[in-house]
């Protein structure tokens, strides 16, 4: 939510001062105007919109970890591929150049690694989803 204007006396108000109130099952989120006192609603939840809103929550981070997932392999992709451009040289090049030289940045493939074996996700974080 960004900053929000009065819209009695125009004064600008910050999310700041959002304050919660549980009325019954419901939690009311709203700001009360410094200046002229007035009480504007700004968001109602209730079991049902909070449980959305964590599978969102949820969906995005799974969102996350596949893209990691993605920028490993495509670092995996990338090195296969000079590997074999290296494979296909004649003989005589690659006696000259030496051994295949991976470019590949493997701090990175670990950092990636150590993330998706901390966040791994299963089929059940998938189902609960639904
Ligand atoms: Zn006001």
């Amino acid at each position: 939510m960004e900053n929000f204007t009065c819209t009695i006396c125009a004064t600008d108000l910050t999310t700041e001062s959002i304050q919660i109130e549980k009325m019954n099952e419901i939690d009311v989120a709203f700001i009360i105007c410094h200046e002229c006192e007035n009480r504007f609603n700004l968001m109602f939840d209730n079991k049902k919109t909070k449980n959305i809103k964590n599978k969102i929550k949820k969906i995005k981070e799974i969102e996350n970890y596949l893209q990691l997932v993605l920028y490993r392999e495509m670092l995996i992709v990338e090195d296969d591929y000079y590997k074999q451009a290296y494979d296909d040289l004649p003989q005589e090049e690659k006696d000259l150049i030496g051994g295949y030289q991976s470019n590949v940045d493997k701090q990175k493939i670990k950092e990636y690694n150590k993330i998706i074996k901390e966040k791994r996700f299963n089929f059940k974080d998938l189902l609960e989803l639904l």
